[in-house]
């Protein structure tokens, strides 16, 4: 059950032609015939391999740079659900077609077929694993002098998973046309990632900088040996970047990693055109002036802390990543975490990562970062790489997720 998002009303088109509206009627959905109800279920129809349901303006990339709006078509079913004032549309599907689409959604089809084929595993694994889930039950630190906060899956009361990035990109059959994705799909069918006999928590982010961040860095304090950090390269290379002066240093330099590559031919056969738009990603750079920064961090965070005087960073992860930062301002000074509430509350979207360092000058701030998204787990631009210079899924697995073994747990019938 895939979470597709909430609309005020909502237009579905069938590819049979059938057309049907829906609105909201006090507590109740109703349709044009006048029929109301609590939801509404519109079925699926397996038996016909070229029926879909299309739905207009679907948002895609919420509160991030690629917000966007489109239609998107659905095989499957779709049940609508009255849901605090709006229709909730949720995709019942089964998750070997589930994940045709995310492969497609997150990655361009027309990588090569080893990368389609770690990522078949990785979003299968992951998907299993969520809706396997025992909730995570650590509460957020949020007092006046700290706000220390996550933003992990699981959190989904009505379906298993979300369509936005929050959990995986799944954007509909729209864009699942590509045979090199069914046959990644089918020649890894079934197959997902295990250690010591439990489903992996399989993260991956788009680049993790050039060594990998820890899950408690950016999640609840739970510790996964598989999910243990590596240098992104064939070799050990990075210093202990938990340590202030070697993050800085390995920030304000740019290392030879697997996803350290300005290859644009590459890059656009593994991005989407809209991640594509943006390439500046393994070293980038931000500058705000004081003015612009406390207007940003008042907007996000709904606190005035006046003009913001310095960033300070407290602790860092593996990677480099950020995860207590210390905002002092005039009015007030505040220490804030982990990763994605530093990445939200110092841009207008998000930063691309938390792995940055700061320099102040008379007009404001430079920021200096380092990778894009988490850094946990597998990184998607160093495994496309890795595909490229021959390696195989398995080795890619293996080099991302130390210790975890593949296993087939279910079969084509
Ligand atoms: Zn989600
Ligand atoms: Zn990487």
């Amino acid at each position: 059950m895939v979470g597709i998002g909430s609309f005020e009303e909502l237009t579905v088109e069938a590819s049979d032609g059938q057309k049907l509206r829906f609105f909201i009627n006090g507590e109740e959905l109703e349709d044009l015939s006048g029929k109301k109800n609590k939801s509404f279920y519109l079925n699926d129809h397996d038996d016909d391999e070229s029926f879909y349901w299309e739905i207009s303006d679907v948002e895609i990339g919420k509160g991030f740079h690629w917000d966007r709006k489109e239609n998107q078509r659905f095989k499957g079913g779709l049940m609508l659900k009255y849901n605090e004032g709006k229709i909730l549309v949720i995709n019942y599907i089964p998750i070997e077609l589930y994940l045709r689409s995310v492969i497609s959604s997150e990655m361009n089809a027309g990588c090569s077929i080893e990368l389609l084929k770690a990522h078949a595993v990785i979003s299968r694994s992951w998907a299993l694993n969520q809706i396997n889930k025992v909730p995570l039950t650590q509460k957020p630190v949020i007092t006046d002098s700290e706000t220390i906060t996550w933003y992990d899956n699981g959190v989904h009361k009505l379906f298993d998973v979300c369509a936005d990035d929050h959990c995986q990109r799944y954007q509909g059959v729209t864009r699942a046309v590509n045979p090199n994705v069914k046959a990644a799909i089918e020649e890894t069918y079934g197959e997902i990632l295990v250690y010591h006999n439990e489903i992996c928590d399989t993260r991956f982010s788009k680049c993790c900088g050039g060594a990998s961040e820890l899950f408690e860095t950016c999640w609840q304090d739970n510790h996964y040996d598989y999910l243990e950090k590596i240098d992104d390269f064939s070799e050990n290379f990075t210093e202990d970047l938990t340590v202030e002066e070697n993050a800085v240093k390995f920030i304000k330099s740019s290392p030879r990693a697997y996803c350290n590559t300005s290859d644009k031919k590459l890059l656009s056969k593994i991005l989407n055109s809209y991640d594509n738009e943006y390439s500046d990603f393994y070293r980038w750079k931000v500058f705000y002036t004081f003015e612009e920064l406390s207007e940003i961090v008042k907007e996000k965070s709904g606190e005035d802390y006046g003009k913001i005087l310095d960033l300070i960073p407290l602790q860092r992860g593996t990677s480099g990543r950020i995860f207590r930062l210390k905002i002092v301002g005039e009015k007030r000074t505040k220490i804030v975490g982990k990763e994605l509430e530093i990445r939200r509350l110092l841009s207008k979207t998000h930063l691309y990562s938390s792995a940055f360092t700061i320099e102040k000058n008379s007009d404001g701030f430079f920021l200096y970062g380092a990778g894009w998204g988490h850094g946990v787990g597998l990184c998607q631009i160093g495994a496309a790489v890795m595909a490229e210079q021959g390696f195989n899924y398995v080795d890619i697995l293996k080099h991302y997720y130390k210790g975890a073994e593949l296993l087939k747990c279910y079969y084509e019938d």
